[in-house]
């Protein structure tokens, strides 16, 4: 039976970093809806205006569409072995639809839950940095590039900062976390369905911790 694994935890608590790695190393694919929805960056039709909008005020995206999009994705080839959620479900709507997607596809859900206290989050936030060429993360604070603003592995690409990861979109984005999104939690954790894992240390000790809860 193919794993759906889902990475869960606040704005900043390193799923895309983890959800990268495991890419990489399971040859898994990565599903972002925080991706595919900044993908819709220069599209000019009224919805993409109305997804640009709600991210730049840290809301959500409904739930029709964000649900409508992983249904499309997850419906892909590349998604018969398996795939890794990063960034959905955040409702429990989205939750539903996660567990009847999966019984459709004959596939079991890992929850994974990176555990970050609030205090770290905001700096990894508007410290983040990611490659435009090959989207790897960095930390001007913590995980800073050998040469300045510049990617290790595209030395001619510029470095660039998420719209939605200034100091007021942060805040907004961690108090929608906290209304619509820990609730889900607090329900997977008291149905046993969800593991945790410390999400503080260095990114490759993390990744050996989901590893582990991954087979476990
Ligand atoms: P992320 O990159 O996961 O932090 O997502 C960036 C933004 O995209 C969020 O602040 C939301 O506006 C939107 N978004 C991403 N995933 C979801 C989701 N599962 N449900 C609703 N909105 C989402």
């Amino acid at each position: 039976m193919a794993k759906i694994i889902v990475l869960m935890g606040a704005p900043g608590a390193g799923k895309g970093t983890q959800a990268r790695l495991l890419q990489e190393r399971l040859h898994l694919p990565q599903i972002s809806t925080g991706d595919i929805f900044r993908a819709l960056k220069n599209a000019q039709t009224p919805l993409a205006k109305e997804v640009r909008e709600l991210m730049e005020r840290g809301q959500l995206v409904p739930d029709e569409l964000t649900i409508r999009v992983v249904q499309e994705r997850t419906a892909q080839p590349d998604c018969q072995n398996g795939y890794i959620l990063d960034g959905f479900p955040r409702t429990p709507a989205q939750a539903a639809s996660l567990e009847k997607l999966a019984a459709e596809q004959g596939n079991t859900i890992v929850a994974i839950l990176i555990d970050v206290p609030r205090e770290l989050l905001e700096q990894r936030m508007t410290g983040r940095r990611n490659c435009p060429v090959c989207g790897e993360i960095y930390n001007m604070y913590l995980k800073p590039p050998k040469f300045d603003n510049v990617c290790d592995f595209h030395p001619e690409a510029e470095l660039v900062h998420r719209a939605d990861d200034n100091v007021e979109t942060v805040k907004a984005r961690l108090a929608t976390y906290e209304k619509q999104t820990q609730p889900l939690m607090d329900y997977y954790k008291a149905a046993g369905l969800l593991r945790t894992v410390d999400g503080t240390g260095a990114p490759e000790a993390i990744y050996e911790d989901v590893l582990r809860q991954i087979s476990a």
